[in-house]
């Protein structure tokens, strides 16, 4: 499968791994969407692998994570707003 660029399309792309200091790899991230309810906390986070990719041409990072563990957070604990924009149902 080749990759690309989902902003510009380029198909120049690199492989490589978040450091939150110079020499030092962050620990495992988790992705929480905006958008939850005032008084969500817990199960809201979805777990990143310090996988990423990033665009030689326009500069955009992105990365991966499992759209069904974010459809459930956003499912369970989304504003009624944001799920109707989204179209999740419960
Ligand atoms: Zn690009």
């Amino acid at each position: 499968m080749e990759i690309a660029c989902p902003q510009c399309k380029s198909k120049k792309i690199v492989e490589g791994r978040v450091y939150n200091q110079p020499d030092y790899i962050a620990p495992r991230a988790y992705f929480r969407p905006n958008g939850l309810k005032f008084f969500a906390i817990l199960g809201v986070n979805v777990r990143m692998e310090n996988r990423f990719f990033s665009c030689l041409e326009c500069g955009f990072v992105w990365a991966k994570i499992d759209p069904q563990q974010l459809r459930r957070v956003l499912t369970e604990s989304g504003t009624l707003q944001l799920k109707k924009r989204l179209q999740l149902t419960e």
